[in-house]
This record gives structure tokens, C-alpha cells and sequence, in this order.
């Protein structure tokens, strides 16, 4: 387990390769709950194309405002919060993805591509469903995957609404400790493996 304040990496795969990863700074580590923040001006890799066959990852810096990632073990999404450069909150981020997994320098996962965008006045929206149906006809997923994506989707938007964890927990408007320098990728982010334990 990590402690709060410790650097990791979170990094995302596709297709086997290193996709996209990025410094974080642990909040939380628990059973229950991975809290992980991204703070802006943090340096990492994110792809330049939305084309899943050639995604060209290249080195970016991380938003204004920042983003908290929150990610139950064993979970098929994470829950990220957003805020706007003058720290106003945007909303909440729900990311399909595979299960973290646990390895020595943080936390590995694999995008689903399918989101949703929970608003702060609790309206939400599917994202990307295109770009799913895109994935899908590349035959990155078939079609019983495809539904088990948009199942966890309908999951997270039932919590939504019943106002469950994380939504009702008032995260918010958790603020970072001003503390917690922004991190690097510790080093072998490039080359190590991708994990695979759960976490
Ligand atoms: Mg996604």
C-alpha cells in the first residue's frame, strides 16, 4: 500500500502499448478506495489522435485545475473530479476502465472508451459512444464486452442517482495539501511491464 503523499504513476493501456501515464500524488490507499491527484503542470504521455489504430502518444502537461481520480478496487470505472482553472468545480468524470492493477511504481489500467459526464447539478451524459462504436467495428471489443462497458455505466449512474459514495461524500470540495510538490514519473514508467495484479 502507498502512503498519502507518495508520487506513482498511473499509466493506461491499449493494445499492449503504453497508451498514455501520468504522475499522481497518492491521497488515499485503501481496500476500499484508490484516491489518486493529478495536479496541473504535472508532465506525461497522452495520445494526439483519437484514431485507436495509431494513437501517437507524445509528452503533454496536465490541465488547469487538476483532476482527483477515485477508484474502488476491483472497479470497472473511476470516478474523477474536475475543477476550472479559478478552482471552480466542473464535475465528475466517470472513466470505464479495467480494474487497477498494482505494480512498483503505481497503478495500471486499460481504457474503455466509453465515459459519462456527471454535472454538478447531477444531470449526466453519455461521452464518446462514436468513439465506442468505432473501437468496436476495429474489433478492439466485441459485442458482449461492448455491453458489459455500458452495464457499468448504467452501475455508476444508479449509485449517481441514489447519491452514493463517492458522489455524496463531498469531495468536491476536497483541496490538495499546498504541501505536495507536483510529481515526476518515477523511473521505468516507459519500460516496465504493465502490471497485472488487481489492487
Ligand atoms: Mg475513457
Amino acid at each position: 500500500m502507498w502512503s498519502s503523499g507518495d508520487a506513482v504513476a498511473l499509466r493506461g493501456f491499449w493494445a499492449g502499448e503504453l497508451a498514455w501515464a501520468f504522475p499522481h500524488v497518492v491521497v488515499h490507499d485503501t481496500p476500499e478506495l484508490v484516491a489518486l491527484w493529478l495536479p496541473p503542470g504535472a508532465r506525461g504521455l497522452y495520445p494526439t489522435s483519437r484514431d485507436h489504430s495509431a494513437l501517437a502518444p507524445a509528452e503533454r502537461e496536465w490541465r488547469a485545475g487538476g483532476t482527483l481520480r477515485l477508484t474502488p478496487p476491483g472497479a470497472a470505472h473511476s470516478v474523477d473530479l474536475y475543477w476550472g482553472e479559478t478552482g471552480e468545480f466542473l464535475g465528475w468524470y466517470v472513466n470505464l476502465q479495467d480494474p487497477l492493477e498494482r505494480g512498483p511504481i503505481g497503478f495500471d489500467t486499460a481504457d474503455h472508451i466509453l465515459d459519462l459526464w456527471v454535472h454538478p447539478d447531477g444531470s449526466w451524459e453519455w461521452k464518446d459512444e462514436d468513439e465506442l462504436a468505432a473501437v468496436e467495428a476495429l474489433g478492439f471489443f466485441d459485442e458482449r464486452e461492448v455491453g458489459a462497458i455500458r452495464q457499468e455505466g448504467e452501475r455508476v449512474v444508479e449509485r449517481m442517482t441514489a447519491w452514493a459514495p463517492p458522489f455524496c461524500d463531498g469531495w468536491e470540495d476536497w483541496r490538495p495539501d499546498p504541501g505536495w510538490p507536483v510529481p515526476a514519473l518515477p523511473e521505468g514508467w516507459r519500460d516496465l511491464p504493465r502490471a497485472m495484479s488487481g489492487v
